[in-house]
């Protein structure tokens, strides 16, 4: 049995690993950065060294100083988490050479799994079937794009060191190969050091589907079933689920079989996870295998009711696996959604800031959130930015959706911009409803889940008033109620006045764009009703509001939503989509109301990357202009309009604060302004 357990980790996975040591007894240490001094593993941790500065190149990837601190700390054991160091060959031989027992696979399945390229060529060996491509030695920009030329496009380039989406680029027709390849090779350079490249056939609708495998030391092996992870952006996992819908029991058991002989063939030893893409006929093929913990194993651990890290630590202490294949059953249905700072609407550029409320939903059985932060925490540019894990469960798929949607709306942020509102439209789509899931998922359904076209505006605003116009009597009616005359119209907060015609005029903001939406109102005897005019279009509305639900009638079509008001902002979660606007306050010229600047500035720190064209030259709308790097990935900044660029402030290579202007940008006059 392991006694004391260093966890070479930070953020949600160190405080999930530091749970399940508690609960074994086993004592815990922490590592951590100078930008984690205050951070929560290192307080739920028994003990905590300090190993470096912010940058994870200087703290967290520093393989010595984790050891150095396991060594000084007497742990017998360090758990790598995911990322970072767990998947790096001489950090796991640099603990068995300290007599630390490293919580993961042997030297050699992690080395023979590190490059996608060599773990294709085992796997054709040991039979598992294979996405078609080219992952040879020879480099040569002739011979990868001959091989592209003679599979057919699309293919898909990746880094054989990739992960994390990283590296990677859809090539869709020949003329297009020279570029893509430069930038997979450039983004995997920066984040691998290491830009050796395969090209794969380019499957257009396949689901991504993977398998749980578990393996001693003892020569035992289970598959803990299957995880759909399909609905992805820039390939990176946004939802995942547990069991696969509409996986029959057969191919369940064919593919759990594959990820096994995969396993077997290395040797394996631990939790590790078989990537398969899951084809529209029932065929599989493998990509990939991790050779560590998977950020999604919560979904795993509530269908199958396992702790996988306490597995973990009792195969890495030696015993045999805790069940056997015939013991282990799926019960009912997980999700897991990834709350991020970052926007959705802008491409999903990562956000950082202060996280100044963080409310995320009760535990309870059905619901947990593993996080690594607390309200008040930064989000830093340093590591990744996710803030938390949403996981539910419940007793079959649309049970657990229900409990997801119910969940996103109840977890509250402020202070930096999230993905929640992304993950409730998308959740609630049709589609997802009806698990008609691929990885192109966002893409196909962007109109439902980004919910931003005209229609919407119009179909919106009217509900948007009359949700301001009930909030403003509810608050007129509380304030009456703590004054001696509850009655007076002094207190009154609406613009209504006896017998008059009621007229109201809003101003509100969504999409980030304003308008004015005028609210009459009509009584006759007992009944009142609203006659709506957002100068789009004119309907009559009834309504009534309590307890965060609002009951809304919009020219005879009923509604009823959750709603939440924080300060002038205001939210209405609908069946399908939430909408948020604000109100805004009357100017009293206090703000200078010019136009606002254009803005091209730097999103984030980072490097600027290339330009793309010359300064004079004429671009079209959309076209990129610049491409910089922050976070390891790379962001175009593109034309708002056509025009052009008459200046660029930094040159390639060169360092770029957030927020820094990076070039001035003259846009054609001749174009027609679109409203
Ligand atoms: P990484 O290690 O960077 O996460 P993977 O090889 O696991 O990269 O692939 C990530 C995602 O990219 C997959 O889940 C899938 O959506 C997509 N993908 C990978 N290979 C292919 C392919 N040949 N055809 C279509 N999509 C693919």
């Amino acid at each position: 049995m392991l006694t004391k357990l260093l966890i070479a980790n930070r953020g949600e996975i160190a405080c999930r690993i530091i749970k399940t040591a508690r609960k074994m007894g086993i004592s815990t240490v922490a590592v951590y950065s100078d930008a984690d001094a205050n951070a929560l593993h290192v307080q739920l941790a028994d003990e905590a060294v300090h190993i470096g500065a912010a940058p994870s190149k200087d703290s967290y990837l520093q393989a010595q100083k984790v050891i150095d601190a396991a060594l000084q700390t007497g742990a017998d054991a360090i758990h790598p988490g995911y990322g970072f160091l767990s998947e790096n060959a001489n950090f796991a031989t640099l603990c068995a050479d300290n007599n630390i027992v490293f919580v993961g696979p042997p030297v050699a399945a992690i080395e023979a799994m590190g490059s996608k390229s060599a773990a294709k060529t085992i796997m054709q060996q040991a039979g598992v079937p294979l996405v078609p491509g080219y992952h040879g030695d020879d480099q040569s920009e002739a011979i990868l794009k001959q091989h592209s030329d003679q599979m057919g496009y699309p293919v898909l380039l990746k880094a054989a060191a990739g992960g994390g989406g990283k590296g990677m680029r859809q090539v869709w027709k020949a003329a297009e190969f020279s570029e893509a390849l430069a930038a997979a090779k450039r983004e995997a350079m920066s984040s691998f050091g290491d830009d050796l490249m395969l090209v794969e056939k380019y499957l257009t609708q396949p689901r991504h589907v993977e398998i749980q495998v578990f393996c001693d030391s003892h020569g035992n092996g289970v598959y803990l079933f299957e995880r759909d992870c399909s609905v992805q952006r820039r390939h990176q996992k946004v939802i995942e689920e547990a069991p696969a819908p509409g996986l029959s029991t057969t191919i369940r058991q064919q593919m759990g079989e594959a990820a096994l002989q995969a396993a077997e063939a290395i040797g394996y030893v631990g939790a590790g996870t078989v990537e398969f893409l899951f084809d529209a006929d029932g065929s599989f093929y493998f990509m990939e295998m991790n050779t560590r913990l998977q950020v999604e194993h919560p979904v795993t651990e509530m269908i199958s009711g396992q702790d996988l890290v306490e597995w973990q630590l009792r195969v890495a202490a030696g015993e045999t696996l805790p069940l056997q294949q015939s013991e282990l059953r799926i019960n009912g249905h997980a999700f897991e959604a990834r709350i991020y700072a970052e926007d959705p609407d802008n491409d999903f550029l990562p956000a950082t800031g202060l996280l100044s409320y963080h409310q995320p939903p009760q535990e309870s059985a059905h619901v947990r959130v593993d996080t690594g932060v607390r309200q008040g925490d930064q989000v830093s540019v340093y590591y990744d930015p996710m803030i938390a894990k949403l996981i539910v469960w419940d007793e079959d798929r649309h049970k657990a959706l229900q409990r997801l949607s119910q969940a996103l709306v109840d977890y509250r942020i402020k202070g930096v911009t999230t993905n929640i509102n992304f993950l409730y439209n998308l959740s609630n789509t049709k589609a997802f409803q009806q698990a008609d899931l691929d990885t192109g998922f966002i893409e196909k359904h962007q109109q439902q889940i980004f919910q931003n076209s005209t229609q919407d505006i119009e179909a919106s605003l009217p509900l948007a008033a009359l949700y301001l116009l009930l909030a403003q009597e509810q608050q007129s009616l509380a304030a009456h109620a703590h004054r001696a005359d509850r009655y007076s119209p002094w207190n009154s907060h609406s613009a209504w006045r006896a017998n008059e015609v009621h007229q109201q005029v809003f101003e509100l903001e969504l999409y980030q764009q304003q308008y004015r939406v005028s609210v009459q109102q009509v009584s006759r005897g007992e009944e009142r009703y609203f006659l709506i005019d957002s100068g789009k279009r004119q309907v009559t509305a009834s309504g009534c509001l309590s307890n965060e639900t609002l009951i809304a009638v919009v020219d005879g079509h009923r509604i009823s939503a959750k709603v939440h008001q924080d300060n002038h902002d205001y939210s209405i979660f609908g069946r399908e989509h939430a909408l948020h606007f604000s109100h805004v306050q009357p100017d009293f010229g206090l703000h200078n109301s010019s136009d606002h600047p254009q803005g091209f500035n730097a999103p984030m720190n980072g490097t600027v990357v290339a330009l793309l064209v010359n300064p004079g030259d004429s671009v079209e709308k959309d076209q990129p202009l610049l491409i910089m790097e922050a976070m390891k990935m790379e962001h175009s900044i593109k034309a708002p309009s056509a025009g052009k660029v008459s200046e660029f402030f930094f040159q390639a290579g060169e360092l770029v604060d957030g927020g820094a202007e990076l070039l001035s940008f003259e846009a054609e006059t001749t174009a027609k302004e679109t409203p």
